[in-house]
């Protein structure tokens, strides 16, 4: 597996166990050129995905792909990888089980932001107005105005008081 950083063709294995939900390995993995740790994730694939873009154009779903963007939304966000790698799982299982071969890139997207909500209100924030290709102001104002009221209902919530941390909390147990 490629470095990410130096691109390095060789990296080590360090560390390999099953994910949460079992649908596949994941991988701690160290580069020796440049000591660069990265995480990767075994899986099965059980058919293709074709998406159908905006231009009308056919590509097959590349997961790897969405990942990158994920990457770039969740960009020094405290979220755990493997939660990032659970959200995606449910996607593509999504996507795979409505039975259609062909895919609007548009409810990937959507799917994707949907899963994103949940995990990180900034990276949802990131990735809904990438994805959406929002041109005006007011647009992202309005996304940011249903988090908020949404941050606000669910105050009470172990789920939005640990997505609205930024430090690790030193008084709970790991
Ligand atoms: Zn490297």
């Amino acid at each position: 597996m490629r470095c990410p950083y130096c691109g390095s063709a060789d990296t080590q294995v360090k560390d390999s166990r099953p994910a949460e939900d079992n649908s596949c390995i994941r991988r701690r993995r160290v580069c020796p050129v440049c000591g660069g740790r990265f995480t990767t994730f075994e899986r099965v694939q059980l058919r293709e995905l074709v998406v159908v873009k905006k231009s009308g154009r056919r590509a097959p779903f590349d997961r790897d792909k969405l990942m990158r963007s994920l990457q770039i939304a969740l960009r020094k966000r405290p979220v755990d990888p493997e939660r990032v790698e659970l959200m995606v799982n449910g996607v593509v299982r999504q996507l795979e089980s409505s039975g259609d071969a062909e895919i609007e890139s548009s409810r990937i997207g959507e799917l994707v932001i949907e899963g994103l909500r949940s995990l990180d209100p900034v990276a949802f924030v990131r990735f809904a107005s990438v994805y959406r290709d929002f041109r005006e102001a007011r647009d992202f104002n309005a996304l940011v105005d249903e988090l908020v009221g949404e941050a606000k209902d669910s105050e009470e919530s172990p789920a939005a008081r640990r997505a609205g941390e930024d430090k690790p909390n030193p008084g709970k147990a790991s």
